[in-house]
């Protein structure tokens, strides 16, 4: 099982279809575990990809149409059927607190959930852990949605060949990383820079600025692309991305890879291909068309 991958639980906008689940989205980031737009049905999605109520850690709404909250209710009753005992935090829409309040108290449980609600009510910083930073950015919707974007602090990557010329090894590499100096020795000259990764998810948007900061130098980003091009019109009317336009957010962010999901029900099952070669078309990188329980690795580090 790798640290850091994407499992796909739903990818149908709208209403789910015979092969496509609602959307639902898992993403695996070494201990942490972040569960994106829980629609209906998550709660048995998770269990045919083998993941867990025990490891979800942080759960992030963008919005409050069905198809990305209706499954809330179940995953909430899952964890706490299984006694989750651990903190975990809640991200949402916070001018929409009412219908979260609805969907967190939708059923009658036996409720020992330890949940820190973190409503967004602006850009910026949402959740921080030692491992990553989780911020949100409005997006452009009927209703009010915000994308997310992980970002793992830079670090330093150890160079062994450098080490064994200064005869450090053992627990003096440990002092020399904690300390940044052993003796005549900085840490700069033993090590060299290891950017972060970064991941980014975007649903139900039109094209906006905000997309493209969020999806900035990630390795692997997450894009809803509800339409083909030559439905451009219902995306713009309706609020959502075209494939291509998926594509361009991409490329001009300068991300290494990208996730298309959300389809329309109208393109049939198998027939999507047009999606990836229209989003190929403006972005060079790994583009991943996806289906329900794919999981897609983060791409290993540069
Ligand atoms: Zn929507």
């Amino acid at each position: 099982m790798a640290n850091r991958e994407l499992v796909v639980l739903g990818t149908a906008s709208q209403a789910p279809t015979r092969r496509r689940n609602h959307n639902g989205y898992f993403l695996r980031w070494d201990g942490a575990g972040l569960l994106f737009d829980p629609g209906e049905g998550t709660q048995r999605q998770m269990l045919f990809a083998g993941v867990t109520a025990h490891q979800l850690t942080h759960i992030c709404v963008t919005h409050f149409h069905g198809d990305h909250c209706l499954g809330l209710p179940g995953v909430l009753h899952r964890m706490a059927l299984d006694r989750v005992p651990d903190v975990v935090e809640v991200m949402y829409p916070g001018v929409n607190e009412d219908v979260y309040q609805r969907l967190r108290h939708a059923a009658l449980f036996h409720d020992a959930l330890l949940l820190v609600e973190r409503p967004v009510v602006s850009d910026g910083l949402v959740s921080t852990t030692e491992a990553f930073s989780l911020e949100a950015r409005a997006l452009s919707h009927l209703v009010p949605t915000f994308g997310y974007r992980l970002t793992e602090p830079d670090g330093v990557r150890m160079l062994p060949a450098e080490l064994a010329a200064r005869g450090i090894s053992g627990p003096d590499v440990g002092q020399l990383l904690r300390d940044g100096r052993l003796g005549d020795v900085s840490l700069a000259e033993v090590s060299e820079p290891r950017p972060g990764q970064k991941f980014a998810f975007i649903m139900d948007t039109r094209l906006c600025d905000a997309a493209f900061s969020l999806a900035d130098g990630c390795d692997l980003l997450v894009c809803e692309s509800t339409f083909a091009s030559a439905d451009e019109g219902f995306a713009t009317e309706w609020g959502h991305l075209t494939a291509r336009q998926a594509g361009r957010i991409a490329a001009e962010a300068g991300a290494r890879s990208l996730v298309l999901t959300h389809f329309s029900q109208r393109y049939e099952y198998g027939t999507e291909s047009r999606l990836r070669d229209e989003a190929a078309e403006e972005f060079g990188g790994l583009i991943t068309l996806v289906n329900d329980l794919d999981v897609v690795p983060v791409p290993p580090r540069r």
